[in-house]
């Protein structure tokens, strides 16, 4: 975990003090009291690659579901994102009985596109709704959800000029949050970064976090710069970590705090406060 940054630290300072102010300039005597922001919650979870030969690919969905309405019911979420590779590659066909599975979600959900979601913008769009790039305006965040791959499978930045031109409308009031599968530093040298995507991050930091699946084996929470970095593992398919999972976000008074949770052993993993 970084150390907090004396930025950092005058910025909850100063929003903790702007709270209290507009707290006493509220007038008396109003017969219904404000009632207090829900602090945010949501899970991330990625990878569950329907369909994939060999393995009980019906069954990781369906411990998601059961997984996931657990913690609900433990302590409401108020969300979910399930971010990228719905199916294995090969399997188009099964991305609406994908849809059927989180459907029975106890909460809203999003989805962005994987390299094995390969269909075409058309499809995506009518069965889910929205377009692979899509912003989600809720109450207490905004979501962005960026689309890394195409219908042919390849590995993409993501489209950092929709990117750049969406957050000029972003809200300054509330954290924003920003899901793309493949991650937009693409190998371990750090060498080989989307630089647009970056140069979004270096310019927005109202972006707090960036959520990537796509990597198995990778269940980390870093920090890079002012964003966190958050990876999700898997909770389908034959690689990867040992156990399936799913990411948790919380709000906190200082700020957020994060975890992987491993739903195959019940352990978090990998806590960081940001
Ligand atoms: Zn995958």
């Amino acid at each position: 975990m970084r150390p907090i940054s004396r930025r950092f630290f005058l910025q909850a300072t100063l929003g903790s003090a702007s709270v209290g102010v507009w707290a006493a300039c509220r007038p008396a005597n109003t017969a219904t009291p404000t009632p207090a922001p829900v602090p945010l919650r949501f899970a991330v979870a990625s990878d569950g690659h329907l369909g994939e030969p060999s393995t009980p690919s019906d069954q990781y969905y369906t411990d998601l579901l059961a997984a996931l309405t657990q913690t609900h019911q433990t302590t409401p979420l108020q969300f979910v994102v399930i971010n990228g590779d719905l199916v294995h590659e090969g399997n188009n066909g099964l991305l609406p009985k994908a849809k059927a599975y989180l459907d029975q979600l106890p909460v809203p959900y999003y989805v962005t596109r994987g390299n094995h979601d390969r269909v075409s913008l058309d499809t995506w769009q009518q069965l889910w709704g929205y377009g692979t790039n899509h912003m989600v305006e809720r109450d207490n965040v905004t979501l962005i959800l960026l689309d890394t791959s195409n219908e042919a499978g390849d590995t993409l930045c993501g489209d950092d000029s929709w990117l750049r031109q969406t957050m000029k409308s972003v809200r300054s009031t509330v954290p924003a949050f920003l899901f793309m599968h493949i991650p937009f530093i693409h190998n371990a040298q750090a060498t080989d970064i989307c630089t647009g995507i970056l140069g979004v991050l270096t310019d927005y930091p109202i972006i707090r976090a960036v959520f990537h699946g796509h990597d198995h084996t990778k269940d980390l929470s870093i920090m890079y710069g002012h964003t966190a970095l958050l990876f999700d593992a898997h909770f389908g398919s034959s690689w990867g970590t040992t156990y399936r999972g799913f990411r948790l976000v919380e709000q906190s008074r200082e700020g957020f705090s994060t975890h992987q949770y491993d739903f195959t052993d019940k352990q978090t993993i990998n806590s960081l406060s940001f």
